[in-house]
């Protein structure tokens, strides 16, 4: 990794060198909330004046962009007496990420361990991965955020450059070969020892601002424990069973496929459209049987997709701690209250 600096002004002529070629996605500014609070969005931006770098949370990931609600997986077209299928996923062009907080980086991390695993590659997912330049950013921690207890608040790859605050400046984190030639259209620098020091003091006041935490020591064992844990009816009852929580989620990947004939017979396409776990019929099979009909038990099973299978496979929590699913959801159930509930502590 490269370390650079660059003056704040410069910043607009980076943006608008890369928007002048690329669709460029960053974070903007979609309306107000009941309180009057600025509710941020992740857009195609083309001015740099638009973006809004001092975003807190989007309420929606940049999931849409490359793991989108809908998407057609092919399409088939009788030809004569013959079938004839239609598969096309390198259509998509490369696309900027202006302004990532470190927490969606991560996310993008992990779904690379399932969607571009060697094992069942998603080439939909790969091929609009592999167009991606990201420019990370640094943040602030809001009261629901809870990245630094699952390790998602600070990022060391799957960006190509990323930027944080230390006053007039930027520090730059300098990953991928695109970045450091990019960054020659640009007047940066080497950082000196202020420099060094100024990060090193700017994170650690970040760091100081984190209030909401989980507490993950042995949590993939303790949750094996407490499987038949009443706790899960508990928080089961209060669920409404909405599937917000992933929609939200910049982790959540779980799909089903669908294929649908033209009514002239001669025209079909299969489709895979994003699913919820928490939703009732998201176990159900053919034949009708619903392996998971209860709330509890399908609310359950989110818990030990993130914080056990996952743990088991990767090492690693599939949760960022993003806290956007605690914020969206409309019985306020949230993470930390689940997990401490599960070890016992008081909520
Ligand atoms: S958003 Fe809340 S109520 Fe809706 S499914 Fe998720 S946990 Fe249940
Ligand atoms: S489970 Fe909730 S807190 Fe964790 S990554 Fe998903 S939306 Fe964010």
């Amino acid at each position: 990794m490269l370390f650079r600096v660059l003056h704040k002004d410069e910043l607009s002529t980076l943006f608008d060198q890369l928007a002048r070629a690329n669709t460029t996605v960053g974070p903007t500014e979609s309306g107000t909330d009941q309180k009057g609070n600025p509710i941020y969005a992740f857009e195609p931006v083309s001015d740099f004046a638009d973006l809004r770098l001092n975003y807190t949370t989007t309420k929606l990931p940049a999931k849409r962009y490359f793991l989108p609600y809908q998407e057609d997986l092919a399409s088939f077209r009788m030809e004569g007496e013959d079938w004839h299928k239609n598969v096309d996923y390198n259509i998509y062009k490369p696309c900027v990420f202006f302004g990532l907080h470190a927490c969606d980086i991560n996310a993008l991390n992990k779904l690379d361990k399932v969607l571009m695993s060697t094992v069942y590659p998603m080439p939909y997912y790969a091929a609009k991965r592999m167009n991606m330049f990201i420019i990370g950013i640094d943040c602030q921690p809001q009261p629901f955020c809870f990245c630094r207890s699952v390790a998602s608040d600070s990022v060391t790859h799957g960006f190509d450059l990323f930027l944080t605050d230390i006053g007039d400046r930027y520090f730059l984190e300098v990953l991928s070969a695109t970045a450091y030639n990019v960054l020659k259209t640009v007047k940066t620098s080497e950082p000196e020892e202020k420099d060094h020091v100024q990060y090193m003091k700017v994170t650690a006041e970040r760091n100081r601002k984190f209030t909401a935490h989980i507490d993950t020591s042995d949590l993939a064992k303790i949750l094996d424990m407490e499987f038949q844990s009443p706790v899960w009816k508990e928080w089961g009852d209060k669920c409404l069973g909405c599937g917000t929580c992933a929609n939200v989620c910049p982790t959540c990947y779980c799909y089903g496929v669908e294929e649908t004939v033209n009514v002239d017979l001669r025209g079909a396409r299969k489709s895979k459209t994003l699913y919820s776990c928490n939703v009732i019929d998201f176990a159900e099979v053919a034949g009708g049987h619903n392996f998971r009909p209860e709330r509890s038990t399908r609310l359950k099973y989110r818990y030990y997709h993130k914080h056990r299978g996952f743990v088991e496979a990767f090492e690693e929590s599939l949760c960022v701690g993003c806290g956007r699913c605690g914020e969206a959801c409309l019985a306020g159930i949230t993470v930390p209250e689940v997990i401490a509930s599960v070890r016992g502590e008081e909520q």
